[in-house]
Formats: structure tokens, sequence, C-alpha cells
């Protein structure tokens, strides 16, 4: 679970079925848990969970009596549930909008799916590039920050495969705020250089050859490798 990211939690997620509370047969409804939750060592160990909101739910309108019986304390309970098992346990909450902000909703599925749709656009136009080893067009699809970040990052790999040593500037110039993206394209750069035997001037930062004690733009001394 640590070496996943939220999104590709989520994506697991949503490629099972919805649970369905045991209390009212409802089906529950995702919840993102707050980093705040997360953070304090009260986290659930898992960034969302499922929660049923159903206001007729008996589990949580009996929660209300209870709790102000036992506790006198103004709060009820949801039935929870962790994603993709079926144990369910109850969260307290402590008014009848408590928790609802988290709800993930319709909007935040489409967008998410809209964002895999451009995902596997993106990967199927990048195949065919690959095939025809059409570099030049494959580094405009790495610098188009409207493409998503997975796509990007494919773009970068392609590039350190196919790449001439022309994409090497550009490559270098290029600054996004995605770290793992940046890396990726260090990457390209070392691996074009190997293609070509080739490398950085330390002084002027000009590609000369691997093997070079000169650098011909420069005229520095550059011992060899
Ligand atoms: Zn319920
Ligand atoms: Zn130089």
């Amino acid at each position: 679970m640590a070496f996943e990211t939220k999104e590709q939690v989520l994506e697991k997620i949503l490629s099972q079925e919805k649970p369905h509370c045991p209390y009212c047969k409802e089906e529950m409804q995702l919840w993102e848990v707050p980093d705040i939750a997360m953070g304090d060592g009260l986290g659930w160990g898992t960034p969302y969970l499922y929660i049923c909101f159903n206001e007729a739910c008996s589990l949580y309108n009996q929660g209300w009596e209870n709790v102000r019986q036992n506790w006198a304390h103004k709060a009820s309970y949801r039935c929870m549930c962790y994603p993709g098992t079926d144990q369910f346990e109850c969260i307290p909450v402590f008014s009848p909008e408590g928790g609802k902000g988290q709800v993930i909703d319709d909007k935040v599925l489409a967008a998410q799916e809209e964002l895999k749709e451009a995902i596997k656009r993106g990967f199927s136009i990048l195949a065919d590039l690959y095939v025809s080893k059409d570099w030049l067009e494959i580094l405009r699809l790495l610098m188009d920050a409207t493409e998503p970040t997975r796509v990007r990052l494919k773009a970068a790999e392609m590039i350190g495969d196919l790449g001439e040593l022309e994409a090497i500037e550009p490559l270098k110039n290029l600054r996004v705020g995605n770290q793992r993206l940046q890396e990726q394209m260090e990457t390209a750069v070392q691996k074009i250089h190997e293609r070509y035997f080739t490398r950085e001037c330390p002084f002027c930062a000009e590609i000369i050859k691997r093997r070079a004690s000169i650098c011909k733009h420069c005229g520095k001394e550059v011992a060899g490798e």
C-alpha cells in the first residue's frame, strides 16, 4: 500500500464493486480521509473509506439516542467499510453534515474518468509514434503541459530510447512541476548521450564526444572518461 500513489489506490477501488451498508442495505459512498486524520496517528491506513451517509440508516438514527444516553454527548456514528474488504466499523459524526465534505461525488468521478480517457488516448498516440520512431512528435507531447503526467512520463521514457542529439537541448531547458517527470527527462538525456557516445562539457555545457580531451566549443581541457 505504501508504494501506491493515491491515484493508483483510487483506481483500484473504483474497479471494485461498491459495498452496501449492512444496517440499511443502501449503497455506501466513497469518502476521502482528511489529511489531518491521516497524520495524527488516528489514521485508518488508507486514503479512502466507504461510509453510509443514508439519513434513514438505522445505525445512524439510533446512534444519536445511544450516544446521548451513554455519554451525554451530541453525536452519532455512521457505518464505514474498508475498500476491498467486508470489514464494517463505526465512525463518529458530530452533526448531520459531519464528514460530507470529503464525499467523492459524481463530479470528481467524472473528472477521474476523463483523466483515464486522456491517458488511454495519449498512450495509443505514443505507441504509434514509437513504432514510426517520431521522436520530435513525442517530444512535442512531452512538452504539452495539458497532457496527463503519466502520458508525459511515458513520452520522456521513449525519448530516451529514440531521441537524437538535438533532443537534449529542449529536454535540458524544460522545467516541469512534477519531480518524477523532471528525473525521467534527465534519465532520457543520459540515455541519448550513451547511445551517441557523447557527454556534456563541464565548462560550456555543449555536447562533446565522450572520449574528447579538448572541448571543440570552448577549447578547455576535458579529461576523457
Ligand atoms: Zn446505513
Ligand atoms: Zn566546452
